[in-house]
């Protein structure tokens, strides 16, 4: 039996994982939860899967937590949450805390030379060399759960890197694909939030209708697979049935492909080597069409953004996702349009001069100092 750790246990991916814990009780136990600040979701957790170890990032929603719930050691703060991503008994631990808040417990998993199931993308965005040496010195290992990384990770299976020729990941195109860039200036939270195949976190729907997320991705896949920035492309794929292609040198591709839902990427990365049963709906065939389009840069200009921060290299992916954290925050309480998302994302990135980071207290602070930046320039509109 595997003994499971989630970090970020309320949110979208880890209820998707605790739903597919509660359908093989025979081959995992979860050991221990860790959320933000949402206790009363944690705690229906702790009273369904019965954890031997909670952390509760808020102090002040630890505090309560420690009142309701005496039957279990609850630890608080950052503090608590890294003690719980380097817990020595757990087999796996999947790391699917929103944005930066990511970094330093998947860090600290790494360091501890776990099998870590990575559905935190900002914290290789944000720190990939540093992570990537850290888990060749610990032995750590990372298997993706992002659908798209999952789905590479099942086609390149070991293949020899110089045979791959390009990597394509797809993008449903969110819910403004098609759009003229005029016609998407002033949308909504709520229109950029209706998110046309995906169910996920706020901000994460918010970056699939800017593209930000593809491009996060492109720079997730460089670390995981260790593939040059300009042989991992985008296709816009509205079906989302097929979650990446790799193209090797002679001109074949493979593809995995399932249904939308994250419950298979979850399931693979908990069970690898092994295959469970009934994870998702299989794909009615009959009748589907498959298309594919190159994005237009002109509607999603994050994109490039994400791809002139890969380029780049060292600091300006954090100063990336930090920005880009701020705004799309900004943008969800009203205080920024939707076009201006890109807008602060670039003054930041063109105020930056990357530095090459030899820690991750030095990603955290341009990540510090993106932030504030971001802020202040929001602040001017
Ligand atoms: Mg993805």
């Amino acid at each position: 039996m595997k003994k499971v750790v989630i970090l970020g246990s309320t949110g979208s991916i880890g209820k998707s994982s605790l739903q597919v814990i509660k359908q093989f009780p025979e081959k995992f136990k979860v050991l221990g939860l860790a959320a933000k600040s949402s206790i009363s979701q944690l705690i229906e957790q702790i009273e369904e899967f019965s954890p031997e170890y909670v952390a509760v990032c808020d102090k002040r929603a630890c505090e309560q937590m420690r009142k309701k719930i005496k039957s279990v050691k609850i630890l608080c703060g950052v503090e608590g949450i890294l003690e719980i991503a380097r817990l020595q008994e757990a087999d796996i631990v999947l790391s699917a805390i929103v944005g930066a808040a990511g970094l330093l417990p998947t860090y600290e998993a790494v360091k501890a030379g776990k099998v870590i199931a990575l559905a935190n993308k900002e914290s290789l965005v944000m720190a990939g060399q540093l992570i990537k040496n850290e888990a060749k010195k610990s032995r750590a290992k990372i298997i993706p759960v992002d659908s798209e990384h999952s789905a590479v990770f099942q086609c390149i299976n070991s293949c020899n890197s110089s045979y791959i020729k390009k990597i394509w990941l797809t993008a449903s195109g969110g819910p403004f694909w098609r759009k003229k860039p005029h016609e998407i200036e002033d949308v909504t939270p709520e229109e950029a939030l209706n998110h046309p195949k995906w169910k996920m976190g706020k901000r994460i729907t918010i970056d699939s209708a800017t593209l930000m997320n593809k491009g996060f991705e492109v720079i997730e896949a460089h670390f995981l697979f260790d593939i040059p920035v300009e042989k991992i492309g985008v296709l816009i794929h509205p079906q989302s049935i097929v979650h990446c292609l790799v193209e090797f040198i002679d001109g074949t591709y493979l593809s995995q492909m399932s249904v939308p839902d994250m419950k298979a990427p979850i399931a693979l990365a908990l069970s690898i080597p092994e295959r469970l049963p009934d994870i998702v709906e299989p794909i009615q065939w009959s009748g589907v069409q498959l298309n594919f389009e190159l994005p237009d840069t002109g509607l999603f200009p994050c994109l490039k953004l994400a791809y002139e921060a890969a380029n780049a290299g060292g600091s300006m992916p954090a100063v990336l996702n930090a920005a880009d954290e701020v705004a799309v925050e900004a943008f969800l309480s009203g205080k920024l349009k939707f076009k201006e998302i890109y807008t602060v994302i670039k003054k930041i990135m063109d105020a930056h001069k990357s530095f090459s980071p030899d820690s991750i207290e030095d990603i955290i602070e341009a990540d510090r100092w993106a932030r504030k930046k971001a802020m202040e320039e929001i602040e001017k509109k």
